[in-house]
This record gives C-alpha cells, sequence and structure tokens, in this order.
C-alpha cells in the first residue's frame, strides 16, 4: 500500500522549497494561508474538524458553502476564510472507511492531491492538513497517515519548483506519534 521508495525520497532529500512539517493542537488556530477542512458532502457543516472550521471563521463561511452545490468524495472546493487566521479554506470530502472497498484509500489520497492542485492554483504556499477521514469516518489512523504522507509526498517530489509547505495537523499527540511512526518505518 505505501510507496516506501518515494515517500523515502520526498522526506530524505534536502528541497529547500518544499517540507512537510507537523503541528499538535487545533487546526483553525494555525497561521497560514489556507487551512484544509475534512468536510461530507453537504459542505453544510457538522462535527469534529468541520464544526471547529465553521466556529472560528463565523456564519460567512456557511453562507458561501450553501453557493457550492456540496462536493464529491475526493475532491475538493475552495472558500473564504473570513475570522480565521488563513486566508483560504479547502473543503475536501474524505472516504467513509470500508475495510473492504478498495477505492477508500484512492478516494483519501485524491482527497490530499485534489486539494494541493487546488491550492496550488490560487498560489497558496502554505497549507495545513487534518487527519482527513480518521474522526467519524473511520479510516484507521496509521493506514490514513501512511496514505497522506505518501500522496503529500509525491505531489511535492512532481511539484518540485512551487515551493510548498505542508502542515499535517495533528489534533492529539496520538496522532502526531502515528505518523512519526510510519515515517520511522521507513527508515528501518
Ligand atoms: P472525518 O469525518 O473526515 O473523519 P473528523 O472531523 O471526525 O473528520 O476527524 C478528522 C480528524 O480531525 C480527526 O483526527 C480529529 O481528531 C481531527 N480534528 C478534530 N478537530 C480538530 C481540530 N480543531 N484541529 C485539527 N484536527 C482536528
Amino acid at each position: 500500500m505505501l510507496d516506501k521508495n518515494l515517500l523515502k525520497m520526498v522526506l530524505d532529500a534536502s528541497k529547500p522549497n518544499n517540507h512537510i512539517y507537523f503541528d499538535v493542537g487545533d487546526i483553525t488556530k494555525l497561521d497560514v494561508e489556507c487551512i484544509v477542512n475534512a468536510a461530507n458532502r453537504s459542505l453544510l457543516g457538522g462535527g469534529g474538524v468541520d464544526g471547529a472550521i465553521h466556529r472560528a471563521a463565523g456564519p460567512e463561511l456557511l453562507a458561501e458553502c450553501r453557493t457550492l452545490g456540496g462536493c464529491h468524495t475526493g475532491e475538493a472546493k475552495i472558500t473564504g476564510g473570513y475570522n480565521l487566521k488563513a486566508q483560504y479554506v479547502i473543503h475536501t470530502v474524505g472516504p467513509v472507511y470500508d475495510n473492504d472497498d478498495p477505492k477508500c484509500e484512492k478516494l483519501l489520497r485524491s482527497c490530499y492531491l485534489s486539494s494541493l492542485e487546488l491550492a496550488k492554483q490560487y498560489d497558496i504556499h502554505t497549507i495545513a492538513f487534518p487527519a482527513i477521514s480518521t474522526g467519524v469516518y473511520g479510516y484507521p489512523a496509521e493506514k490514513a497517515a501512511a496514505v497522506a504522507l505518501t500522496a503529500v509526498g509525491k505531489w511535492l517530489s512532481e511539484n518540485e519548483d512551487y515551493g510548498m509547505a505542508v502542515i499535517m495537523s495533528c489534533f492529539s499527540e496520538r496522532m502526531y506519534e502515528t505518523y512519526q511512526k510510519v515515517i520511522r518505518s521507513l527508515h528501518s
């Protein structure tokens, strides 16, 4: 599942422009150009990180989201950030985890890649991702972390000259440890 060589290459390489960082805390507090929302297909708000982003951004975010007509799983749409420090919010819809469905991994990867492509179109150079689908949508954290890092690593390696700082926002120490465990496993 995990493309070890690709991820190792990206994490090892000294590329001054592109980095993956980790932050433990609330994504809504981050001083970045764009934060990513793990939304649902209605884009009309929900619990978890979605609720936190809407609360912090204020009601104008919901008003803009109402104009978007929802979003398919694995795709991404962009809005303003309103009361957030972030100028933009990219809303992406992760898959509900189903162990028997091979499409899950593809859809989760697509969330990261679609969000990064959209960010690039808007000339965004700092973006923070929550651990998409690992809350209510039930994706096992370690599997999701491997998919996330591989997808982000691939995109960074393919956009070497663009200059993107990607922050993986961890709401718990446990999620941070999970990312570190996945990375360590690549170096062993
Ligand atoms: P999903 O429906 O995609 O599973 P959730 O919001 O339930 O989305 O959870 C996704 C991840 O976001 C989980 O790892 C959860 O711990 C995390 N999370 C929840 N609130 C925040 C927040 N304020 N900042 C960063 N991450 C958060």
